[in-house]
């Protein structure tokens, strides 16, 4: 067909040579089986920083007995650790850098001293692990930014997506309560049109501040929209969220941005939504917000509950 191109390997010394020794590369890699090379093929299995070092830890066990092994990493804002078995007073630390750049620190630890062939033993075992670490590392951090909002650095509607299902599937195993809580800002846009967008972002910056202070640390917020916010609170019935919406709308009102003189506030509604059995995250948070939209169309600055029962009806206009 014109125009369309045929994919081809260009093979460069065509030989004999060749064939030897991929028969040769082939026979050994199937053949060795010492601790170092099945560490350094199992590392290529996987991208998670997780099962990397527990693959590290376990093939690492069977060359060098430890009694814990401990890994951190500070990835974003969270702080990565994998930690197996309990310690000894003999230890022996590892910082991991490649090209200048950290990628954690390991501590290993025992009952008797680490001999001097047994540490190298280790850094051998780091210098093979080092480089599929760093790959985990980076597509961590590259995975968290995309469910990270740039500007309030709350997680975003992606990762609130993901939250939802996350606590459908369990609300559906353990029946365990949980409550949804959307947060608008009221006529944002106004505050926009008279002071700019900058002030705009110093106020959504201000807001996550404020909702990290009105919440406790086993909720989760997120910015789900412009100038919404979603809140999850497992294990808390209808009356507890409503206490913290109200709280959060209380912080959110104390909020005051300067600008040419003047303190600009803001004030916001809030709709709450329980999980109902058997609902998806679509209903579940669809009915949030047709609370939310009914406390906008009840005077603003206020909290609404949704109804329990999906309302097949409740349509938010555009
Ligand atoms: P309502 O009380 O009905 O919610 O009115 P509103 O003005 O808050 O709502 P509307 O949807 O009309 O406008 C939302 C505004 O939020 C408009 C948009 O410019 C602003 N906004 C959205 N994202 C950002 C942002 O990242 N920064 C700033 N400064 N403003 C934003
Ligand atoms: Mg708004
Ligand atoms: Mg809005």
């Amino acid at each position: 067909m014109a125009g369309t191109t045929t994919p081809f390997i260009v093979r460069k010394n065509d030989g004999p040579g060749n064939l030897a020794a991929l028969r040769k590369a082939t026979r050994q890699w199937s053949e060795v089986d010492n601790g170092f090379s099945r560490l350094s093929r199992r590392l290529a299995t996987s991208l998670s920083l997780e099962t990397l070092i527990a693959i590290f830890a376990e093939e690492l066990a069977a060359l060098v007995p430890y009694q814990q092994l401990t890994y951190r990493h500070q990835i974003g804002k969270s702080d990565f650790v994998f930690s197996t078995g309990l310690g000894g007073a003999h230890r022996c630390d590892y910082r991991l850098t490649l090209e200048g750049v950290n990628y954690g620190g390991l501590t290993l630890s025992r009952k008797s001293r680490f001999t001097e062939e047994e540490l190298a033993g280790i850094e051998q075992a780091l210098a093979i692990a080092i480089c599929p670490i760093r790959n985990a590392c980076q597509y961590a951090s590259v995975h968290q930014a995309a469910l990270t909002d740039f500007l309030t650095q709350l997680p975003n509607k992606r990762a609130l997506d993901e939250a939802m299902e996350r606590e459908c599937s369990l609300g559906e195993r353990h029946g365990d309560s949980c409550s949804l809580i959307l947060c608008d800002l009221d006529h944002f846009k106004r505050v926009n049109d008279s002071y700019g967008h900058i002030i705009g972002d110093h106020i959504l910056k201000a807001t996550a501040l404020e909702l990290a202070k009105a919440t406790r640390n086993s909720d989760s917020v997120y910015r789900f929209g412009g100038e919404e916010f979603a809140i999850i609170l497992p294990h808390t019935s209808e009356a507890e969220a409503r206490t913290v919406a109200d709280r959060i709308r209380e912080f959110i009102a104390s909020i005051e941005v300067r600008c040419s003189g003047r303190d600009v506030q803001t004030t916001a509604s809030a709709g709450i939504a329980m999980r109902q059995p058997g609902e998806t995250p679509e209903q579940w948070l669809a009915r949030a917000d047709e609370a939310l939209y009914r406390a906008k169309a009840q005077g603003r600055n206020c909290t609404r509950m949704a109804d329990s029962i999906p309302n097949q009806k409740a349509q938010r206009p555009c």
